[in-house]
């Protein structure tokens, strides 16, 4: 999804896509964790405005992550919403990007390069399939939301 600066009208644009998920996997490269959760397209609603060569996107996405519980090990449904607002300049105007502020190169942005990488800075560092999750038992490795060990006292004792 590459967006054409120079036609962006002077009234802005309205932007309704989707960004295929296959394709997002494989931009993850060595991402393991990300390529795994990424299983369903991300819907991008984006307004794009222009002044000079300033670039302004404003919206949100939201997807369905299928991403793997780190103390279970279960894959479970993790939906996100969430806003985007960045400025896009050219490369020779910027020193140093940030959150809200990236380069273009020459004529266009690549729209899927944006989202990805708003994705990235929006989840969490670890991925819990719900708050209270009991995880795996260290000594068999029985996942404790299922059901009990007998280790758990022995371990207590120990
Ligand atoms: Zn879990
Ligand atoms: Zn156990």
């Amino acid at each position: 999804m590459k967006l054409k600066i120079s036609t962006i009208p002077i009234d802005g644009l309205e932007l309704d896509f989707s960004l295929d998920a296959q394709k997002l996997r494989q931009s993850f490269g060595s991402n393991d964790r990300l390529q795994q959760a990424m299983q369903t397209a991300i819907q991008v609603k984006l307004s794009v405005e222009k002044q000079r060569e300033h670039v302004h996107l404003k919206g949100n996405f939201e997807l369905a992550l299928q991403p793997t519980c780190d103390r279970c090990l279960e894959t479970f449904s993790y939906p996100l919403q969430q806003a985007l607002s960045v400025t896009c300049m050219p490369r020779t105007m910027i020193d140093e990007e940030d959150d809200g502020l990236l380069a273009y190169h020459g004529d266009q942005i690549d729209l899927a390069e944006v989202v990805r990488d708003q994705l990235v800075l929006s989840l969490p560092m670890i991925f819990h399939c719900r708050q209270d999750c009991k995880g795996l038992c260290p000594n068999c490795g029985i996942n404790l939301n299922m059901g009990q060990c007998s280790c758990e006292a022995a371990v207590q004792h120990a």
